[in-house]
């Protein structure tokens, strides 16, 4: 294959300029990733709608109220039952809203040969991902409004503190709790495949007891790996899909990707700027909880009346959507510096891009999406944007290795600027950019349509 770099912009040049996704992609395949995201995007968009309006439209008026003291008399009227059923009535509401939006991405999915799961399973899982959320939402609830009761005006002091540490908590938790909810996990049968990939990262001074492999196969055809847990539960796991069908190299460029992940702490930085986000949006909820035009358009008295409970909810909504496109930036940058960790632990551009073009490919992703759509929603770097930056990263390196080897002295001579492979040591050059996070762990997982890895 030729290596001959193309023109690309510099890794930190102009961000915002779109890359030239035809030497990688034929029209045909520009195509059909296209028009997948399109006939999803008015259902996701539909979903992400429907997901803020709600809450609003029960927290900023007194319907929510309403519902929350309806439900509670059902279970005796008691503040707490309003709570805990108010909380629940709001929980199961949101859901049944999401769900005519996720069937019909389901359904366009299908037509693209991306689902293998039956509608029994997919609404199992609804009923799954509902009761995980009760379970989380509940004594959640219960625990502020104790707070509230305690204190109407200074309760967001305690429960920012507390929003920090089950930030922390949830994170640890996540593949103990979450992910076995929804799918099986085994560790990698002994191979060469797993040989490489264990050496892989040991080359890299990481300690990896195991990459785990999930049945993604039961759900999907789609393609993806991620880190997830902290300490004790830190995990790399892969797809069982992409076990299957991509190239034994590839993968390895994938766990490379995911080794970048672990070796810039990307989940436990991640969440301590997750922890110190929930304290703040805490801090803020205190302060717009307290006010009394709110409160009133709420029909609630104060923080304390369990009527206040869909306001609050309405405003943690309100907040969520307007941080999502900076958590969406950050995930983005973060994304980015784990390519260069697999190009830098790997220096292997070229299987690189096959790796992409892969993912790319069995995924149907939209290789080059309208900027507006990237800057809002997108966690990862698009597909050109990515194959462009090794491109980039290559050039740069042949210029490095062209510069050190005129300076060379000696018998040396013009041995092979593209012909060598390795460069394990050249991570100094990413260590100025440590302390960027993820916004959570969950950021990592898959979202179907989205660029993956
Ligand atoms: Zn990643």
């Amino acid at each position: 294959m030729d290596t001959t770099p193309a023109p690309q912009p510099a890794p930190g040049a102009d961000p915002a300029a779109t890359p030239d996704p035809t030497p990688d992609f034929t029209p045909a395949e520009r195509a059909r990733g296209r028009a997948l995201r399109r006939a999803q995007q008015p259902w996701a968009l539909g979903a992400r709608l429907a997901g803020l309006a709600l809450p609003l439209l029960l927290g900023l008026t007194p319907a929510g109220a309403a519902l929350a003291t309806a439900v509670g008399r059902w279970f005796g009227d008691s503040r707490t039952a309003t709570v805990l059923a108010g909380a629940a009535a709001l929980v199961v509401l949101g859901q049944a809203l999401q769900l005519p939006f996720g069937a019909a991405v389901r359904s366009v999915r299908v037509r693209y040969g991306l689902v293998t799961q039956g509608w029994a399973g997919w609404a199992l899982d609804a009923l799954r991902g509902l009761a995980l959320t009760l379970v989380l939402v509940l004594p959640l609830v219960l625990g502020l409004f104790a707070l509230t009761a305690w204190s109407p005006q200074h309760w967001w002091l305690p429960a920012a503190g507390a929003a920090a540490l089950l930030t922390a908590v949830l994170s640890f938790l996540h593949p103990l709790l979450v992910e076995p909810v929804f799918n099986r996990f085994t560790p990698m049968p002994p191979g060469e495949l797993r040989t490489a990939l264990l050496a892989l990262a040991d080359r890299d001074g990481i300690r990896v007891r195991d990459v785990l492999v999930a049945d993604a196969s039961r759900r999907t055809t789609a393609l993806n790996a991620y880190v997830s847990g902290l300490g004790a539960t830190r995990r790399i796991v892969a797809y069982d899909t992409l076990l299957t069908t991509a190239e034994p190299r590839e993968v390895e460029l994938v766990v490379a990707h995911e080794l970048g992940h672990v070796k810039h702490r990307d989940v436990p930085v991640g969440t301590a700027l997750g922890a110190v986000g929930a304290a703040v949006a805490v801090a803020v909820l205190g302060l717009l909880a307290a006010w009394q035009p709110l409160l009133d358009a709420a029909g609630a008295s104060d923080a304390a009346d369990p009527r206040a409970l869909p306001l609050l909810a309405a405003l943690a909504a309100l907040l969520g959507a307007a941080s999502g496109p900076a958590q969406c930036a950050v995930s983005r940058r973060i994304e980015a510096r784990a390519d260069r960790h697999a190009l830098e632990l790997t220096g292997d551009a070229e299987q690189f891009v096959a790796m992409q073009r892969r993912l790319a490919l069995a995924n149907v992703s939209d290789v080059d999406p309208p900027r507006v759509l990237e800057l809002l929603f997108a966690t990862h770097p698009s597909a050109t944007r990515r194959i462009a930056a090794a491109r980039a990263w290559q050039a740069a390196r042949v210029t490095r290795t062209a510069q050190g080897t005129q300076g060379r002295q000696g018998t040396e001579g013009t041995q092979g600027a593209q012909g060598t492979q390795a460069s394990h040591s050249s991570h100094a050059s990413q260590a100025g950019q440590a302390g960027q996070g993820r916004p959570a762990p969950e950021q990592h997982r898959t979202d179907p349509g989205k660029s993956v890895v």
